[in-house]
């Protein structure tokens, strides 16, 4: 596929790097005891939705196409915090949120407060795409969307017994949490799930970054985290494209996603130190991200306990992982591009 950039473009040397893509399933404080049941599931899962994108990256696929499909897959998936799964307001209902953007154009689509929405992700780029505004929320995201023949299904397609056992502990405890960061031992000895996001480049460049989360457990009916405030959640321009977890109002706060951008913009950083640089400007233990530059480069950096998280690239490297020591490497084979 051509590059779309029409300024800025990258000289074939500085995109020497070729395709990249990488996707988070949550950060927090992941107990590095997790239960191989609970651990194996989320990490099959990461690999599948990896393995999808690649193959789509491989076909020419646009990364705006791409990142949308890889986020529908971990919406479908109950073990993550987004679409089927995701967890529960106070007030026992379920408000999704979801950002698309991509990068050359810096065109995105953001929605909040939807609870009958299959794929939160791909009506975000429907708002994207058929209306004159970026951003939707609540009954008027929901009318948008029955308007035009977004996928929507009743209450119970979306709330899990899981996630009923986790608001009541989380009342109990009197806290609106992130589901790793509670020492509660009830779901199984875990709660281990997490907003999902995926980022993506192709050979030409040509960036885009999705995300998408039900929030935090017992958050306030009403509440908007960072997922769908774009530059905070997520991001994409024409040098990176980046996609955040975490807790949201200290990403709103550090407006993660955009500062990658500007730090390697107005310092000169590359991916991997920009990133570093703005989650370490983030309290400890509140914040991750998956980015990808135009040149094909990938950086995951969080400083959480861990971060489930996933990543290829052209020239044959993959890795799924959730923590620092235990990273799967040549996850996929991916030597044929
Ligand atoms: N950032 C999300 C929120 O605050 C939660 C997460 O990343 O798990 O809504």
């Amino acid at each position: 596929m051509p590059c779309r950039c029409l300024t800025d473009c990258l000289s074939e040397e500085e995109r020497e790097m070729g395709w990249a893509i990488a996707l988070h399933g949550g950060a927090g404080d992941i107990p590095v005891t997790l239960a191989e049941e609970r651990r194996a599931p989320r990490e099959a899962t990461l690999g599948r939705c990896l393995s999808l994108g690649v193959a789509a990256l491989k076909a020419n696929q646009a990364p705006l196409d791409v990142v949308e499909l890889v986020v529908r897959e971990l919406e479908n998936c109950p073990h993550f915090n987004a679409g089927k799964g995701s967890v529960l307001t106070t007030k026992g209902t379920v408000e999704m949120e979801a950002c698309i953007m991509d990068g050359i154009t810096k065109n995105c689509g953001a929605v909040s407060g939807v609870s009958t929405v299959v794929n939160p992700i791909s009506l975000a780029r429907v708002i994207m795409e058929k209306t004159p505004h970026i951003y939707l929320g609540f009954d008027g995201a929901e009318a948008f969307a029955r308007e035009q023949g977004v996928e929507v299904a009743e209450t119970s397609h979306f709330i899990t017994q899981e996630n009923v056992e986790r608001l009541k502990q989380a009342k109990g405890a009197n806290r609106v949490q992130i589901d790793y960061t509670q020492p509660i031992s009830a779901v199984n000895g875990d709660s281990q799930i997490g907003t999902v996001g995926c980022v993506a480049v192709d050979g030409a460049g040509n960036l885009a970054a999705a995300t998408s989360t039900g929030g935090l457990v017992n958050k306030m009916a009403g509440r908007i985290g960072d997922t769908p405030v774009v530059g905070a959640g997520t991001y994409a321009n024409h040098l990176c494209a980046v996609s955040a977890t975490g807790k949201g109002e200290f990403i709103i706060r550090a407006t993660v996603a955009r500062d990658v951008a500007a730090v390697m913009e107005y310092k000169g950083l590359s991916l991997k130190e920009a990133a570093t640089y703005v989650i370490d400007s983030v309290p400890k233990g509140n914040a991750g991200l998956v980015a990808v530059s135009a040149n094909g480069e990938v950086a995951m950096p969080y400083n959480t306990t861990g971060m489930f998280r996933a990543c290829a690239t052209e020239d044959g490297y993959s890795e799924v992982g959730i923590w620092d020591t235990e990273v799967e490497h040549n996850f996929i084979d991916n030597s044929k591009s």
